[in-house]
């Protein structure tokens, strides 16, 4: 099976090709030519159906997408789908986490409940639907950021049951309990299923 991944990213492809490789015949390629799609969708399903099906459109080969961010539940869910431009229109990381801080400054260490979320969305070649995957990694946000590794909101996101920071964790640690994994774990479930069938 060929499923052409939404994203120019190098390293991106690397990972799903990792976490995906428990696929017997899966060939999974990234886009040749870079393709921009506006993700001004609600969810983060709506979202990562938005950017297969226009890879679809274009390659008419199964397409799939993902879609990711943190929820905090003191900011009623916030940064969400706007995770990337939390801090504006074109941010960096640090912008970002800073703001997140000063959003959440006052509230205390109980309340500053969070998760990852990730939705993987795989298409068919004419944009019809074939299976959807979910994953979450529950935790809370550091008072202050700590660590250099990973990207995004990684210095502040301490993930339940340990005390340093995604930022802080070795790569390797983080990619298995991570919020892409899980959802990747899923859609390894789906596709083998899609192919006994
Ligand atoms: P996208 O799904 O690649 O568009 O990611 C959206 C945004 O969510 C990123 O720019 C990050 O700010 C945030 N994000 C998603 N996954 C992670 C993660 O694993 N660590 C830290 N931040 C993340």
């Amino acid at each position: 099976m060929r499923i052409i991944l939404a994203t120019s990213n190098a390293g991106k492809l690397a990972e799903y090709k990792r976490l995906l490789s428990g696929v017997p015949n899966l060939e999974l390629e990234s886009l040749a030519n870079p393709m921009h799609v506006v993700e001004d969708r609600d969810t983060f399903y709506e979202n990562a159906l938005k950017k297969a099906r226009a890879v679809a459109a274009v390659t008419g080969v199964p397409s799939m997408a993902d879609d990711s961010g943190l929820a905090v539940d003191a900011l009623e869910g916030r940064p969400g789908v706007h995770s990337a431009r939390y801090a504006g229109s074109d941010p960096t990381a640090a912008q970002n986490n800073e703001k997140l801080l000063q959003e959440l400054s006052g509230v205390p260490g109980d309340e500053r409940t969070a998760r990852f979320r990730c939705t993987i969305v795989l298409v068919d070649g004419k944009g019809r639907e074939l299976l959807v995957a979910e994953g979450a990694c529950e935790g809370r946000i550091a008072a202050s950021s700590r660590g250099t590794h990973g990207f995004g909101y990684d210095p502040l996101f301490i993930a339940d049951g340990y005390r340093e920071t995604m930022g802080e964790l070795p790569p390797e640690e983080k990619n298995q309990i991570s919020h892409r994994a899980k959802a990747a774990a899923k859609l390894v479930a789906g596709l083998r299923e899609l192919q006994t069938r």
